[in-house]
């Protein structure tokens, strides 16, 4: 079991995090945010596939305008991401906007920050301090010291201003252009506060490189108990990224999102196409919308009989595959063979039986 480092709760919209909130689970919606009709769209898909925090892009005022519309259509909270110019975040504020992150590196002038966190506090909502190596604050990036020291060095410093205005609900990341630099700064920080941290990794690449890149950094925190809130960024759909960061939790224990589906390597024994056995059983489920209080299931799907049912002995129910036909089994006990079409649907109709029971 993770021990989770006992940050402060934060509340964003209606989401808690910090304290022993479940770490949340954020991405960005990917088109221009004035464009909102596909803005919306895409919200309430994320929200569909289980995504809780959404941020937005705000570039310039017509950005900061459409929150207002926005906000009136969707139920996830709105974060408003800004960059260079600080009165676009006193407008994302003006428009409803449930939190705002702020870059160090390029809005760091000390009235404008305070003005900033002075409208912050008078709306209730929270001011993410979300610096980037790559644009460090102009006095911290000439100092002494590696990354690691000048990220930590620079959330610090904006920590000490918003504080100064007498702001507290503040939320950090701190990311590096890569792992071991990104996974050092976050573990400092987290000595040195006790604000909530998002975790992510920058530009982490194709869905395929990227998942295992963030696995390997936000995974490694988060076994430490770091991290309250995360976003894996990917070059693909949010929706993936969404993905992604379902099974790092489920796989850390720290969330469960209904039903867990495991599968087997396959080998020389597996006489079935398995992989396309478990694609499909997968689209199958993620069709099924799952109450937050349904009972966790482990699904396992294995290719062969004789030993199927014994290496998925933790999973709730599953299937063995031989050529022609497939064996139930329940905690790894065999219960019966099934025809190979009727497989799928004995799955999905325990699944229902253990829900209701379970609720
Ligand atoms: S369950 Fe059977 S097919 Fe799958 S890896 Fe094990 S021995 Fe091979």
């Amino acid at each position: 079991m993770v021990k989770r480092r006992k940050a402060r709760v934060i509340k964003i919209g209606s989401v808690r995090i910090g304290g022993d909130n479940p770490v949340a689970i954020q991405s960005m919606a990917k088109y221009k945010t004035s464009d909102t009709s596909p803005v919306i769209r895409q919200i309430r898909e994320l929200e569909s596939c289980g995504c809780e925090i959404v941020r937005l892009a705000v570039k310039d005022d017509s950005d900061a305008a459409a929150i207002k519309k926005i906000k009136t259509a969707v139920r996830l909270p709105i974060v408003a991401d800004i960059h260079f110019d600080w009165q676009l975040a006193m407008a994302a504020i003006k428009n409803g906007a449930d939190k705002i992150r702020l870059n160090p590196g390029n809005i760091y002038k000390k009235e404008q920050v305070s003005e900033v966190a002075r409208a912050a506090k008078a709306n209730h909502i929270p001011i993410r301090v979300g610096l980037n190596s790559g644009s460090l604050p102009k006095e911290i990036s000439s100092k002494r010291g590696g990354t690691v020291e000048r990220m930590v060095q620079g959330a610090l410093n904006y920590i000490k201003i918003l504080e100064k205005a007498r702001f507290s609900d503040i939320v950090v990341s701190l990311k590096a252009s890569n792992i071991i630099d990104t996974v050092a700064a976050y573990e400092k920080i987290a000595g040195l506060c006790d604000y909530p941290l998002h975790l992510g990794l920058t530009a982490t690449g194709l869905p395929e490189a990227g998942a295992i890149k963030s696995s390997i950094a936000i995974g490694s925190l988060l076994l430490k108990g770091i991290g309250d809130t995360v976003r894996i960024s990917l070059t693909d759909k949010p929706e993936q990224e969404v993905k992604v960061a379902k099974e790092i939790l489920a796989s850390l224990n720290l969330r469960d999102f209904g039903v867990q589906v495991i599968s087997c390597p396959t080998c020389g024994r597996c006489e079935v196409g398995l992989v396309d056995i478990v694609r499909k059983l997968e689209a199958q489920l993620s069709a099924i919308s799952y109450q937050p209080s349904a009972k966790p299931v482990k699904i396992a799907v294995m290719g062969c009989m004789v030993n199927g049912p014994g290496e998925a002995k933790e999973a709730d129910i599953g299937i063995a595959f031989g050529r022609k036909e497939g064996m139930f089994f329940r905690k790894g006990r065999a219960i019966k063979k099934i025809p190979f079409k009727d497989c799928a649907g004995i799955l999905l109709k325990e699944l229902g039986r253990i829900h209701v029971q379970g609720n």
